[in-house]
Parts: structure tokens; sequence; C-alpha cells
């Protein structure tokens, strides 16, 4: 396959002048192609040309495009209603989302809110986790993070402050962001051999400032937008004791690893260690509508409330939008519908055999794979993405790397013959990089 890229129909020169895309110069833009259509693993750009979606658009369209379920439940809630204010009043989409959500969750999860997005989620985790610990504590001074180096929480304020300080947004904002405890992140391997000392960092941080500390935010096994790493489980249980031992909330985001992504329904179950709050969002709603949420502890719900502002302090506009819940329920069903164990199994099976010839390659650091996720890990960073992605869609995949990783995150859905034709186009254009 090599696909003639027509720029004149791809690249739209309005759409350059003035839409601002994500982490994009208005100076020099990376080309944007434009989509006409998509439909179960293939997005059909504006010229007919036809692409093999290896990202599910940022890791959340995991039943693929214009699925006939989804788009069925979205057309009958719009029947009813699309949205109304969630402060005072309830309805049906929210209840009914909440209870299977609540079916699905660590048994410990109690209370469920409602946000945005991922990073609204994440700014709602650790608001929750300030006004818990003041309210425990009856301190003020108890209000900072601790986290992981390697990681990514999204773009909101408090969610910057503790992505990875390097390759997050630290250096862009300066001190304009709160300073976080960070820590190392593990070294040992999921998969590999188990080094107590991974815990030593954590167990001295919490030792000496763990009156100053709410709670420890981490992406339970996988860092994904931070560097695509995969760590043991025991630094969970690890985690979890030293958390306890010390009075802080842990809390994890599996907003990327959430609904089966990483082989399990989610992520803590790898080490069988349940947070006490825990966000949600991405494959949600299998990809179709923004929406996220925040699970916690009746124990926490309750402390908050009984604080000193008697409420959790947060209420968005668009909290519970009725279509945003009828499509995640209609994609959790799907989900329960189908066995994702062994359909997760097949997928990482296959996609570990497609990717080991990398293993060989000069210029490959490291191959690592788990659930439907694939990543080859450079020596040298990709600095030209453009240049990458126009040779992805010349070959008619799509694949978008950042820093020294080359990844992909295929939608559940896609069959064999797509998984091979993504990975084999992919490593040839890896072959060829620096
Ligand atoms: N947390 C994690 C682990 C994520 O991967 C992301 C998004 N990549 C976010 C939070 C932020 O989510 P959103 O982009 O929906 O704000």
């Amino acid at each position: 396959m090599n696909n003639v890229i027509n720029e004149k129909v791809l690249c739209d020169a309005w759409d350059r002048e003035h839409l601002w895309h994500p982490y994009t110069s208005t100076i020099s833009p990376l080309p944007t192609y434009k989509v006409a259509g998509a439909k179960g693993c293939v997005i059909t750009l504006a010229d007919g040309t036809e692409l093999i979606d290896g990202m599910s658009s940022w890791w959340c369209a995991c039943h693929g495009y214009n699925h006939p379920v989804l788009n069925a439940a979205i057309r009958e809630q719009t029947e009813s209603m699309s949205h109304v204010m969630f402060g005072g009043f309830t309805h049906q989409p929210a209840i009914d989302l909440g209870k299977k959500l609540l079916e699905m969750a660590p048994d410990n999860m109690h209370n469920i809110f409602y946000a945005d997005s991922g990073s609204v989620a994440v700014e709602v985790a650790m608001k929750m986790a300030v006004q818990y610990s003041i309210a425990a504590s009856g301190s003020h001074k108890r209000t900072n993070f601790v986290t992981i180096r390697r990681g990514y929480h999204g773009d909101t304020w408090n969610a910057m402050s503790v992505c990875d300080p390097v390759t997050g947004m630290h250096g862009a904002f300066g001190s304009a962001l709160p300073i976080r405890y960070f820590l190392p992140s593990p070294q040992s391997r999921f998969n590999g051999e188990w080094n107590p000392a991974d815990l030593d960092p954590l167990r001295q941080v919490l030792a000496e400032h763990h009156d100053e500390i709410a709670a420890l935010i981490l992406e339970p096994i996988v860092q994904g937008a931070g560097g695509m790493w995969f760590y043991h489980p025991e630094y969970l249980r690890g985690a979890r004791k030293l958390c306890d031992e010390y009075g802080v909330l842990l809390i994890f985001d599996e907003i990327a690893t959430g609904f089966w992504r990483t082989g399990r329904l989610f992520a803590w179950e790898h080490a069988e260690v349940k947070p006490d709050i825990m966000c949600i969002g991405k494959c949600l709603t299998g990809g179709y509508m923004t929406l996220s949420a925040v699970l916690t502890t009746k124990k926490v719900a309750d402390v908050i409330s009984g604080g000193e502002a008697g409420v959790l302090m947060h209420g968005p506009t668009f909290m519970a939008n009725p279509l945003a819940c009828a499509v995640a329920l209609a994609s959790l069903q799907l989900l329960e519908s189908q066995d994702m164990k062994a359909r997760l199994t097949e997928l990482e099976a296959r996609i570990r055999e497609l990717l080991e010839p990398a293993k060989e390659f000069d210029n490959v650091a490291d191959v690592r794979v788990i659930g439907s996720i694939g990543v080859v890990e450079m020596k040298n960073s990709i600095d030209d993405i453009g240049e990458f992605q126009k040779e992805c869609v010349r070959r008619g995949v799509w694949i978008r790397p950042f820093g020294r990783n080359v990844y992909i995150m295929p939608p559940y859905i896609i069959n064999n013959e797509q998984l091979t034709l993504l990975v084999t186009q992919m490593l040839e254009i890896v072959r060829k990089l620096p």
C-alpha cells in the first residue's frame, strides 16, 4: 500500500490558519488530515484514503467507530432529553450507569461523582483528597500530593502538577504550578523480578512529610502518556500498605487503563489493591462523548460531607449529561456481553508476536506489551512527528508516537488482518527511524 497524499484535500488551509490543534504551534502547525468518516477500525479521509486505526482516538474508541448499538443509545436518549442540570435533578441514565459502575468497580467504592473529562476527574479526585484530609486531620497543612515520575494525569492545572516534571508541562509553566513530591518511577517491570528497593523513596517521603500529604496519585500498572511504562504489581501492594500506615489516601487514575485496556477490567485487579479514590474516563463512553467519573469510599465521602464546607465543592454545568450517561451504559453493556478476558488475551498474544521482530532492530531500546497496548521504545526520540504521520498515511495506518515511544492501542474489534497490517507497517516505519 502506498497512498498518495493530496495535501489540498487533506490539509485544510482555513483550519491551519485558525484552529488550534492539541499541542500545536500556530506558526508551523503539524499537518492535520481531514477525516470524512470512521467505521469499525477504519478512519476514512476526505479523499477516500482509508487508515487502520492504531490509536482508538487517544485510547477511547474501544468498540471502534460508528457502532450501531452506541449510535442507537444516543439517538434514543435525544428523544427524551439531551441535557438537564444535575443540581436538584436526577435521571435514569445517571442512575443506571452508576449502578453498573459500582458492579464493576472495587467493592469498597460507594459514591460516584460524574465529571466532564479525564483531567477534570483528576482535579475532582485531588479536591476530594484535600477536603478529606483537612476534615480528617483538622489541619489545613495536609494538602500536598506525592506521585511518581513518568506519570500523566491530564492538562488542567492540578493534573499538570502531578505529570512527569520533565516530559510533562512543568517547563512551560514554571512556578505557576504547585510543587509536588516526585518519586522515581518503579524500575521493576511488570512480569519481571520485583525489587523491594523500588518502594524506598515512597517510604522515606511518607515518613518525613506525611503530615503535608493528602494523597498518593498513581496510574496503576501502566504509565501512559508520560512514558508508556508497565511496572510491577508489588509496587501497588507496598504503596497501599504505606499509605495506610501514614493515613495518606491512595488515588488510582484508571482513565487510560480502565475497561479492559490492560487485559483486566481495571488495572487494580493485577495487584488486587483497592484505592480510596478512582478516576475513570476515556473508554467509559466507548469513545463517543466526553464523560468521566470519580468513585470513592463511603468513608471519604462522609468525612468530606462532615467537614468545614459540608459538601464536595464541585459542580459542572454538564455534570452527568444524559446523552453521555446513556451511551456509557450501552458501552459497558457491550463489554459485558462479550468474553473480554479471552479477547484481550488473544489480542495481547497477537500483538506480542507481531512486535517480536522489532527486538532485533538496532534503533530499538525495548519492546513491551500488556493487554491491547504494544510499545516499541526507540533509542532516540522521534523528533519529526509530522513526517512519521505522513508515512503512516501513505501506508494506510494511523499511529501517533511521542517522545521515544511508538505504540499502538487499537480498538478491541480490530480484526487479525487489520492488526497484522497495522503492526507490519509500523515496523517498516520504525526500522527506518534514526
Ligand atoms: N489521566 C490519564 C492516565 C490519561 O491518560 C489522560 C488522557 N490521556 C488523562 C488523565 C486526561 O484525560 P482527558 O484528556 O480526557 O482530560
